[in-house]
């Protein structure tokens, strides 16, 4: 033992570097390009509302005050928006922060945790620092939630219940009468959490949110959604929960720091709301692009995941981070999957039409590229497994 594994939790040596890919300023500088196509990070490429950049260009006299601590006024304009008690929300530096606090304040060593499988890596990163056990749901052959599993696996004592939905990556979804199955058969001394971030870009199918079917509901739960995914305020980090009560809700505010969540990030989500028309105008177009995105790949003969997301995901018959690697020399960035089972996957996101198209562009180029090299990128044969 070194000295610093002495001081270290041994946790922690689980854990590998979260994937947040190179910087903008790297890959421009790796790769001698002027411009990067972004669509690794599930941002939303037309930002905030007008209003909410003019406040912040205003805000230069006041950053000597502390916010906050409560959000108060963004909590009572989120609470009228979402037409709910003030008392019910927790806010975060991001929903990342939101997860950290759910784990601190609820998981001690060896309770039970069920998870989507693949997984937002944070679900199960914290899930392994407080040191509870991970049991994974997988996907069933299409790429869609496997619901049975998910049932028979929430029907047993578990500490939390947590999955992104839509799920990231994959971008699947359930339907009201699936949902409403999940919640209904999971244990009672269960802590559900459905981690909404992309619930704006839902827009078409049958998905359902949690908090259309929980508020009426029994036993204690958290919905999180963020202002950084559909309201394009990733750089200002704010996101936010509502919980099954206010004990809940107080639980979780003695885990976070007292100042956990900025002016400027309250205010531009406040401002935000105010102009919905804003977010759902952007929305609308990149749902219209998430189809033809979906549809371009599987008419190149790539396995791809359904979606209710901003982002697609997709399998290649080579090593996903070969693919990435290719795509961010011609200059576009995307999410290669590592997990196992799954590194053969790509997810990007959704961009501006002419963003998508240079991706496309791209990923043939690679295509051109392997079938030379006696490669192939496509996976028809792979489709039925
Ligand atoms: C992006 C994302 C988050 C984190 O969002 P922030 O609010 O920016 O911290 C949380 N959960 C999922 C599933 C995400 O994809």
């Amino acid at each position: 033992m070194t000295d610093l594994d002495k001081i270290i939790r041994p946790s922690l040596k689980q854990l590998q570097p979260y994937n947040s890919g190179l910087s903008m300023a790297a890959v421009q500088k790796l790769c001698g390009l002027a411009e990067v196509n972004r669509l690794a990070s599930n941002e939303n490429p037309f930002g905030p509302a007008p209003d909410v950049l003019e406040y912040i260009r205003k805000q230069q006299d006041h950053l000597h005050i502390y916010p906050s601590s409560e959000a108060s006024d963004l909590r009572t304009g989120l609470a009228a928006y979402l037409d709910t008690d003030p008392d019910l929300l927790v806010f975060g530096n991001g929903s990342e922060e939101l997860l950290s606090i759910i784990f601190r304040s609820v998981i001690e060593p060896g309770d039970r945790v069920i998870t989507l499988y693949p997984s937002f890596p944070l679900h199960e990163d914290y899930a392994v620092l407080m040191g509870a056990g991970i049991e994974r749901v997988g996907l069933r052959d299409d790429l869609t939630i496997d619901v049975d599993k998910l049932v028979a696996a929430a029907s047993k004592p578990t500490k939390l219940l947590i999955f992104s939905h839509p799920v990231n990556p994959v971008g699947c979804w359930m339907s009201r009468d699936d949902l409403m199955k999940v919640l209904d058969t999971r244990h009672p001394d269960t802590l559900l959490v459905l981690d909404e971030a992309y619930f704006e870009f839902a827009l078409n199918g049958n998905y359902c949110s949690g908090l259309d079917l929980l508020a009426s509901g029994k036993g204690h739960w958290i919905v999180l959604r963020t202002f950084s995914k559909a309201w394009g305020l990733a750089g200002l980090r704010i996101g936010y929960g509502v919980c099954s009560s206010p004990d809940l809700a107080a639980a979780l505010d003695l885990t976070k720091t007292p100042f956990n969540t900025n002016t400027l990030a309250q205010t531009a989500a406040l401002l935000a709301l105010g102009n919905e028309a804003h977010t759902k105008k952007s929305v609308a177009a990149i749902a219209k692009e998430r189809d033809k995105m979906r549809t371009a790949l599987m008419e190149r003969d790539l396995r791809v995941a359904p979606t209710q997301a901003n982002y697609v995901f997709f399998e290649t018959d080579l090593p996903s981070v070969e693919v990435a690697d290719a795509l961010m020399r011609l200059g576009t960035l995307v999410k290669p999957w590592k997990q196992e089972g799954f590194d053969r996957f790509i997810r990007v996101t959704v961009g501006r039409q002419e963003e998508n198209r240079l991706f496309l562009d791209h990923l043939d180029s690679i295509r051109v590229q392997n079938t030379h090299n006696g490669r192939r990128l496509k996976n028809t044969e792979n489709a039925s497994k």
